[in-house]
């Protein structure tokens, strides 16, 4: 699991998603996996086998767990923009939790087998706490840093306000409008609210890097499959070519078990789901808001006039 990695991603994939995906649906669909499991992992028998097993809630951890929730949330929103940011965002963190020993089943239920790169070591039986000091004391920090770089290097434009204008309140005008009305949230209080989910990434890491070193006191270990204080956590007694055989199986019938939903119901569900509208530069987020609600279809604005926003 990563500590902060998974609220750096999200600026990343909404630079490569852009108006596509919403903001909210792909922070859901990164926390979705551990949302719903880590309350019970610390208080588990085996945490890393409930975590990332099968028996266990691994499957949440799987990319076919993805394709449901997106399904569901398509079927009952018509919205494209969020079936693709909970799939995108949940996809995101099966494939970042492959770095720590327990690893992930991305092709469950194909496969049962757990996939790793064994970076650092998944320590939730240290408990919460120790968890934390275990991964800063591992690659595992140096991971979330490396991510809080990318982001400010690569993706820094998803940052700017008038991104947040053009791509990320389209993308979504539905939730965002509904902030604004319901708790009078101005333009920059949304606009924080945004850049929060950074902030939140970029303290998490902070305060848990500081505790591990002057807290929980740990030796900071960044080497290959560390921190050596804890015992390994890997689930798996397979050999590299058994994994990548019953990995390869277990992906082709997952592309198969896909190809046959698109044909059987997927196709129609998206047919009849909507895009976001497309907003010219310059857009007021009060024009956006105001046709989002004559027009609950989200349909493509025409020629917006380019107004000012005001607070109502
Ligand atoms: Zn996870």
């Amino acid at each position: 699991m990563s500590w902060a990695a998974h609220e750096f991603e999200n600026y990343f994939i909404q630079k490569h998603t852009g108006a596509r995906a919403s903001f909210f649906a792909i922070v859901l669909g990164a926390l979705g996996p551990d949302l719903f499991t880590k309350f019970f992992v610390y208080a588990a028998d085996d945490p890393a086998q409930f975590h990332r097993g099968w028996p266990g809630v691994g499957f949440t951890h799987s990319l076919i767990f993805g394709v449901f929730l997106a399904t569901i949330v398509l079927a009952a929103t018509k919205s494209r923009s969020w079936a693709i940011g909970i799939l995108v965002g949940q996809w995101a963190h099966v494939l970042t939790d492959f770095a720590d020993t327990a690893g992930t089943m991305p092709f469950f239920p194909f496969s049962t087998e757990l996939v790793t790169i064994s970076m650092w070591k998944h320590a939730a039986a240290e408990g919460r706490y120790g968890d934390a000091a275990a991964y800063y004391s591992s690659l595992g920090g140096v991971w979330d840093l490396f991510w809080c770089v990318v982001v400010l290097a690569f993706a820094w434009r998803t940052f700017r306000p008038d991104y947040f204008r053009t791509v990320v309140v389209p993308a979504d005008a539905r939730v965002w409008a509904w902030i604004h009305r319901k708790f009078r949230v101005s333009e920059s209080g949304l606009y924080l609210i945004y850049l929060g989910f950074f902030f939140y990434g970029l303290g998490r890491m902070t305060s848990w890097f500081l505790y591990a070193r002057f807290g929980a006191k740990t030796p900071f270990q960044p080497v290959w499959g560390g921190p050596d204080y804890v015992v390994g956590a890997d689930l798996s007694d397979a050999g590299p070519l058994e994994v990548l055989i019953r990995t390869t199986i277990g992906g082709v019938l997952f592309a198969g078990f896909l190809w046959l939903c698109w044909r059987v119901f997927w196709r129609r569900l998206w047919e009849r789901g909507e895009d976001p509208p497309a907003i010219q530069r310059g857009t007021g987020l009060r024009t956006i808001f105001v046709t989002e609600s004559d027009a609950p279809g989200l349909k493509p604005t025409a020629e917006p006039p380019p107004t000012g926003f005001e607070p109502a």
